[in-house]
């Protein structure tokens, strides 16, 4: 499948050159002129990728940028912001927001294209995990869903695995419960599921986990992250 590369831009020609070059080299690119509909089209379709122009009619760039990176559905979606050379201060807010790498106005489809691919390898080999996970006593097999704690197996519900894989996956990062909330238990989240249910089964899991527990370190009003340092 294709993958798909979201143009937040408002000028069409700029546009026009994108589109033609993204096509050229396989991906498929959607276009949207403003931040709403980027937020929008970024949720729905899930884009690979999204390239973001800082000048933007209404909500400017970084407002898109932070908004992308703080709703769970599209804060993993990398971001290559464009930027003019006049806008230094903001390419530094950019990263900070969470955008992956910048281009500066006027680029190059070559160095664009080049600067996607390099984003995209570095995202899949984020994503990538070995399937067998040791942290001090605690050893996790992926492909197997199974956990041991000093050799001893645990037995983890689907839940408390998922929501063990997440804490690990997210190598140290805080993860909220709202996040945690949509990505574990997804649609029945809409169905009335408290956050408070990320606490019980973190609960549960600690208790498991027995000596190892300490490696989920507790973020208070916010969520979670796992300490795999000994
Ligand atoms: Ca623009």
């Amino acid at each position: 499948m294709k993958e798909k590369i979201l143009i937040v831009e408002d000028e069409k020609d700029i546009v026009k050159m994108l589109d033609y070059n993204l096509k050229k080299e396989g991906f498929r690119p959607l276009a949207v002129c403003d931040g709403e509909h980027a937020l929008d089209l970024a949720t729905r379709e899930q884009p690979g990728l999204v390239i973001l122009d800082l000048m933007l009619p209404g909500m400017d760039g970084l407002e898109v940028c932070k908004n992308l990176k703080k709703d769970a559905k599209t804060a993993s979606i990398p971001v290559i912001m464009l930027t003019a050379k006049s806008q230094e201060s903001d390419k530094v807010i950019g990263l900070e927001l969470g955008a992956d790498d910048y281009v500066t106005k006027p680029f190059s489809p070559r160095e664009l294209i080049a600067r996607i691919k390099a984003v995209l390898r570095r995202v899949k080999e984020k994503d990538k995990l070995p399937e067998v996970l040791k942290t001090g006593d605690l050893i996790i097999d992926l492909s197997k869903i199974t956990a041991s704690v000093k050799g001893k197996p645990v037995e983890l519900t689907a839940k408390e695995f998922e929501l063990l894989k997440a804490l690990i996956k997210a190598k140290g990062r805080v993860l909220s419960r709202d996040y945690l909330l949509d990505n574990i238990w997804g649609f029945e989240h809409s169905m009335g599921i408290q956050t408070r249910t990320v606490d019980v089964h973190i609960r549960t899991l600690r208790k498991k986990l027995k000596n190892e527990s300490k490696r989920i370190v507790t973020v208070k009003n916010y969520g979670y992250r796992f300490d795999d340092e000994d």
